[in-house]
């Protein structure tokens, strides 16, 4: 327990809450920043995402910096201006693996007990008889199914985790498919704060009309990237594009429409489709 009266930074730091990765993945930095922890791959879309339209709508990147001999990505803290923030963590796309990483899973098909367990957990009636008398699913066949139990194959987006202003937090949306599914989730979000929606709303449409002209979006495969969503009392309400760590820059010359099917090999990422259905999905909400 924190005793009141708290300092700005106190405060901050209680109110700090990640959604998605493993919890070591990130450390506090100084005031209005925090690391991520080093990616290769991520460093360099900051680094491109630096002379892209895309930039005011991505967390500011202030470089490496080592800590506690670890390398860490530097960044702004998007929290920091909130008082008090309501946070969504909404993963885009059609799917939330890669190429790559598919081909690289059924190259060894190993069933694995983890998963099985995992597929259990959510639907006991996932696994198909044979896996059931194997205790065991493979990877691609896991990420696949994982797929098709939320909205990310239907929609092109799934809701990961939320953490609302008086500290509830949830990341049990496994299940969360159908667009009525996530109206009620958002509705449940804004507290049926239509002004919010509305703002989100029209932060999706300046990110939807930069997406359109963007040479890094065009130029990469954007896959497992979020948005979040962040809204406090006040009626500040804002949408950061966050995580890049499996955003993959395509061959030389290749672009990516980002709104037409998946089918392996074209390596589409159904962002654009996914960030249309969110919208449309928003307007019910404010509408209802
Ligand atoms: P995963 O790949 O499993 O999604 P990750 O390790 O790549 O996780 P991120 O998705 O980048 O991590 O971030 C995890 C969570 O941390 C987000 O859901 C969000 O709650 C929080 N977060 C990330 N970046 C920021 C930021 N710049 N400001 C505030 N919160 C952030
Ligand atoms: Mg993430
Ligand atoms: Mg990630």
């Amino acid at each position: 327990i924190v005793h009141w009266p708290f300092t700005a930074a106190q405060r901050r730091k209680l109110n700090w809450v990640q959604l998605a990765g493993h919890k070591g993945n990130f450390k506090a930095a100084d005031e209005g920043n925090i690391l991520k922890k080093f990616s290769e791959n991520e460093m360099q879309c900051f680094e491109k995402l630096r002379d892209d339209v895309l930039f005011p709508f991505v967390p500011g990147y202030h470089g490496v910096v080592e800590k506690d001999g670890e390398s860490f990505l530097h960044m702004t803290d998007l929290l920091a201006n909130f008082d008090l923030p309501n946070v969504m963590d909404c993963k885009m796309g059609v799917r939330t693996y890669l190429e790559e990483e598919l081909v690289r899973a059924r190259e060894r098909p190993k069933p694995r007990e983890d998963l099985y367990k995992k597929m259990v957990e959510v639907d006991s009636e996932g696994p198909t008889p044979e896996e059931h008398s194997q205790r065991g699913v493979t990877k691609p066949r896991y990420m696949q199914w994982r797929e098709t139990m939320s909205s990310t194959n239907t929609l092109g987006f799934r809701i990961e985790g939320i953490k609302k202003c008086d500290g509830t937090c949830r990341t049990d949306f496994k299940k969360t498919r159908s667009k009525q599914d996530v109206i009620q989730v958002f509705t449940d979000f804004v507290e049926g704060n239509v002004s919010i929606i509305k703002s989100y709303l029209s932060r999706l449409t300046e990110i939807q009309q930069a997406l359109k002209m963007s040479a890094f979006f065009k130029q990469h495969e954007v896959i497992g990237s979020s948005l979040l969503f962040i809204h406090d009392h006040t009626g500040n309400a804002q949408v950061w594009m966050i995580d890049f760590g499996k955003t993959t820059v395509l061959p030389d010359g290749q672009t990516l429409n980002h709104g037409i099917p998946w089918q392996e090999g074209n390596r589409e990422d159904g962002y654009l489709w996914g960030l249309d259905n969110l919208i449309h999905t928003l307007e019910s909400v404010s509408s209802e």
